[in-house]
Parts: structure tokens; sequence; C-alpha cells
């Protein structure tokens, strides 16, 4: 994806599901958001809008390549 795509993807994420993390819920400002693969590229996922979500960095950080969300913290 070009910075282009991750614009209007991401502008249509925040459309659909507001401007918060997928994962924890937190809330996003434009400059915290990132785009969160459910299913990560390395393992066949694609870029589509059904498969991407927004996310904290934490959040998209901790999950890496992962098919499961991030651990919650105890
Ligand atoms: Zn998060």
């Amino acid at each position: 994806m070009n910075s282009k795509q991750k614009r209007s993807k991401t502008a249509s994420l925040v459309k659909d599901f507001g401007s918060q993390c997928w994962w924890c819920g937190c809330k996003l400002s434009p400059d915290k958001i990132t785009l969160d693969h459910l299913k990560p590229q390395s393992k066949g996922g694609s870029n589509s809008l059904e498969n991407l979500r927004l996310a904290c960095f934490h959040c998209n950080n901790s999950r890496g390549n992962s098919l499961y969300p991030p651990q919650k913290k105890r």
C-alpha cells in the first residue's frame, strides 16, 4: 500500500468504527492511528478493508505476525 491508499483506508475505517483501537478501545488521535491486519500479510492476509482494523501502536506492535489478538496485560 502506498501512503495515499493507507490514508483512504484509514478514513473509511474511522467512518465505520470510529477513531479507536480495535483491540483495546483506546481513543486514537490521527497521528497515533496504525492499520492492523487481522490476518497478517506475511500469512497471506490482504489489504482489503475486511482484513484491516485500526489499532494503537502498542496493540499493533504486540501482535506482530500473530493471528490472535494482542496479549492482555494482567
Ligand atoms: Zn490498542
